[in-house]
């Protein structure tokens, strides 16, 4: 195992799979990159929009955002419903956000073909986070290829089937995981993997690199707890120990043939910012890398999030609505709606966040923020740094 803390054992190259995608495929990626970048500045649109198509799911994951259910909710959007939200996301203009087909497990819904097809009508691009149930087929993958998606996401939060199947709550998620990335392949869909950060999967770390080098993936995204839904039993890691990993995982983004990106751990940023630098790399070609292209992009500025009944957040993640889709004009929520505006003016943050120098191209997560102090201008309790510090 390699210690996270020892940079002498930095990472190698994973084994790779014959169908990965080293150096990335720029038109169809989820998550940041998917779309033309704006830089800086989203106080227009979102980069991204994130619809919980509906709750249900067949998995009992212990950390669920969405504390999903076995069954639909009748107050799902329907069909038509849907199709009028992806109206209103034209209402962004261009650069159009890319929409992510989320959940629950969107595959529960026999529509989303339609619904997919819809945005891919109207020009939006769309991605899939689909869970791993045998709902999720070759033929159903295909099917929605053809209807328009993009790429898709597949959970690994343990590098054996003891590890993740004990987190997903379902024996048999591991083996059917790998097998839908084969699937995935050779339906043509390019693959993001999300595997989440907490104390309980930190040493394990290293062993998921090494499995999901060999799954031939475009994009390596961690997600870092935040202790909402189901995720409140389970411990997030220490800011000691993410700047431990920070730097482990800048290493491994040099080496590894996928991109490798944090979720609602901004500080990262910072992080690979600095070491970036020490490479000689200048500001230019630091903002044209892959952590570059995400400066900024936080809960509420660049992404928004649409729940399975309507109701609009700033995140999937930071539980307050601001309206709902069948009353409300999402361009105007997330344009003026004063969470919306006070979550993208950083001149509003207090603590550590509001006296940071890097505060534009991180901001931390408002969502943790948010979870530890019920105030979402707050610092993010994860990050460590010391204001005014290099
Ligand atoms: S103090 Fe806040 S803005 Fe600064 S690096 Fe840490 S999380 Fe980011």
């Amino acid at each position: 195992m390699i210690d996270l803390a020892n940079p002498a054992q930095a990472p190698a190259r994973p084994a790779t799979h014959p169908g990965g995608h080293p150096g990335g495929h720029p038109g169809a990626l989820l998550g940041v990159g998917a779309v033309k970048p704006r830089g800086l500045v989203y106080d227009r649109a979102p980069m991204l929009v994130y619809w919980e198509t509906t709750l249900a799911c067949g998995l009992a994951c212990r950390h669920c955002r969405a504390t999903a259910v076995p069954e639909r909710s009748p107050l799902e959007l329907t069909t038509q419903e849907g199709f009028g939200l992806l109206d209103r996301v034209l209402g962004f203009g261009d650069p159009l956000p890319h929409v992510v087909f989320t959940g629950g497990d969107p595959l529960r819904r026999p529509d989303l073909e339609t619904l997919v097809a819809g945005a891919t009508e109207r020009g939006i691009g769309a991605s899939l986070a689909p869970a791993v149930t045998p709902d999720l087929t070759k033929d159903r993958l295909a099917s929605l290829k053809a209807a328009g998606i993009q790429t898709i996401s597949l959970s690994l939060d343990g590098s054996s089937p003891e590890l993740h199947d004990g987190l997903r709550g379902v024996p048999g998620t591991f083996a059917m995981t790998m097998r839908a990335a084969e699937w995935a392949h050779e339906v043509g869909l390019p693959i993001q993997v999300n595997t989440l950060v907490t104390d309980t999967t930190l040493d394990d770390l290293p062993a998921i690199y090494e499995v999901v080098g060999r799954m031939g993936i475009l994009r390596w995204s961690l997600f870092f707890l935040i202790s909402v839904g189901r995720g409140a039993v389970l411990q997030e890691i220490t800011p000691a120990q993410s700047e431990k990993l920070f730097g482990w995982l800048y290493d491994l983004s040099k080496v590894a043939p996928f991109q490798v990106k944090t979720t609602e751990a901004t500080h990262y940023r910072r992080v690979a910012t600095r070491r970036m630098e020490q490479d000689g790399l200048t500001d230019e070609e630091i903002v044209r890398t892959s952590v570059g292209r995400g400066f900024g992009i936080r809960d509420g500025n660049g992404i928004m999030f649409i729940s399975h009944d309507g109701n609009v957040f700033p995140s999937g993640f930071l539980p307050l609505a601001v309206g709902n889709v069948r009353t409300d004009d999402i361009v105007e929520l997330y344009r003026g709606h004063p969470v919306f505006t006070a979550l993208r003016d950083t001149s509003r943050y207090k603590g550590r966040c509001g006296a940071c120098q890097h505060v534009d191209r991180c901001g931390g997560s408002r969502a943790r923020a948010f979870a530890w102090t019920g105030d979402y201008l707050e610092a993010d309790p994860l990050c460590p740094f010391v204001p005014g510090r290099a």
